[in-house]
């Protein structure tokens, strides 16, 4: 007869693995980590800081206590620089853990920060990819900023430095990580503005306050041109179908390690174009490892009519019922028959080839702008438009910081 001896762990302060930290679970000794410890030193941290809002102060210690994994944190703005990715390479190829490095400024203090807190902490409740959040207060612009997982890279230089051992399956895997946070946004009536300028700065707005100020159109938007849909450079509001254009622009960049528009300057004639119908293409040599049926998605969600962009819940089904088959090998469709020719294709690219992707990919004009800014929207322009036309005003857009 064996007794069965259930291990108790202490920690240094004398917390028993057997004592509850929440109703439903067990203190978790384990690694120098205790969870009453880290619940201890949240509480004694309280009085050491302050957001500056006492509703949001009470949003991110409830978070502290209450949250098992998912804990939102004050952030000094001078640590800003010492923020580092922990960037967990963990089993498999890398490229698995890397999640999407997002830092959010919330542009205007009138949205309410405490209710923004909340619906980042539904999020991260929900979703994995997006476990960690910092918050911050620009000093200067007094503007708040929420951190997620931090790039020691930017997005960009993840992409061209890993271009060539990023297979169909780790680019899907990227499209549906950031597809089902948009998916949880939308649900939750959050429309995360600009999210495409999502390694500087994101907005984040209630879709209730944009239907509220539908009226009030907009003379300046917060943005990098390349990712703003047509309807809102003309001074339309920004809402959940103008995200899908702007995850455009992050498909066109997986499949082609290039930014859209890089190779132009980000003033008012490229807004004009774009509200003309011009897309960013991929080059010839490139369509050999890109697949017809991505190509035709990435240019439905640039539509420019908004009723014709894919939502968020048909784009995360899509890629996940993608990703699964990929996982699993399974060929038994045209979509996954492309997948794998353009797989094959990358695998066999020549020297000469990678060597043109580079230099097309470094490839960068002087009045890009990558980083978010106030552009002027088409309607803001108007009265301005002939002036600049004529050259007597130059444009007021062109990497106005
Ligand atoms: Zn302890």
């Amino acid at each position: 007869m064996s007794q069965d001896i259930k291990r108790i762990y202490y920690c240094r302060a004398g917390h028993s693995s057997e004592n509850f930290v929440y109703s439903n679970r067990l203190n978790l000794i384990h690694s120098g980590r205790c969870d009453l410890c880290t619940i201890e030193n949240f509480i004694q941290e309280f009085k050491t800081w302050s957001s500056g809002n006492a509703n949001s102060d009470k949003v991110i210690q409830e978070s502290q206590i209450n949250n098992i994994d998912n804990k939102l944190q004050w952030i000094p703005y001078d640590n800003f620089q010492n923020i580092k990715h922990i960037a967990d390479g963990g089993r498999g190829s890398d490229w698995e853990y890397y999640l999407i490095g997002k830092k959010v400024e919330i542009k205007d203090s009138r949205y309410d920060i405490a209710e923004f807190l909340k619906g980042v902490t539904t999020v991260n409740n929900f979703n994995r990819s997006a476990d960690y959040h910092g918050i911050s207060k620009n000093p200067s612009t007094q503007n708040y900023i929420t951190i997620m997982e931090l790039f020691d890279d930017d997005f960009h230089m993840f992409l061209t430095k890993n271009f060539w051992n990023l297979r169909w399956v780790s680019n899907i895997f990227i499209l549906l990580s950031i597809a089902e946070g948009l998916r949880i946004l939308h649900q939750d009536n959050l429309v995360h503005c600009e999210y495409a300028t999502y390694i500087d700065l994101d907005l984040y707005k209630l879709e209730n306050d944009l239907i509220l100020n539908a009226n009030s159109k907009n003379i300046e938007i917060y943005g990098s041109i390349p990712y703003i849909p047509p309807e809102v450079l003309r001074g339309d509001e920004f809402t959940r179908t103008s995200e899908i254009y702007s995850f455009s622009g992050i498909m066109y960049e997986i499949a082609t390690a290039q930014r859209p528009f890089a190779d132009q300057a980000h003033d008012t004639y490229l807004m004009i174009d774009i509200c003309n119908g011009v897309r960013p293409k991929a080059s010839d040599f490139m369509l050999n490892w890109i697949p017809e049926w991505y190509l035709d998605l990435m240019y439905r969600c640039w539509s420019d009519d908004p009723s014709e962009r894919p939502a968020a819940a048909e784009l995360y089904n899509l890629f996940l019922e993608i990703l699964e088959k990929l996982y699993d090998n399974i060929v038994d469709n045209n979509v996954m028959r492309q997948l794998k020719i353009a797989d094959e294709n990358q695998k066999n690219t020549s020297k000469s080839q990678k060597q043109e992707l580079f230099s097309y990919s470094n490839k960068l004009h002087p009045q890009s702008c990558y980083s978010g800014r106030y552009i002027h929207t088409l309607r803001g322009l108007h009265d301005l438009l002939e002036e600049i036309k004529s050259g007597k005003s130059s444009d007021p857009n062109l990497l106005k910081q």
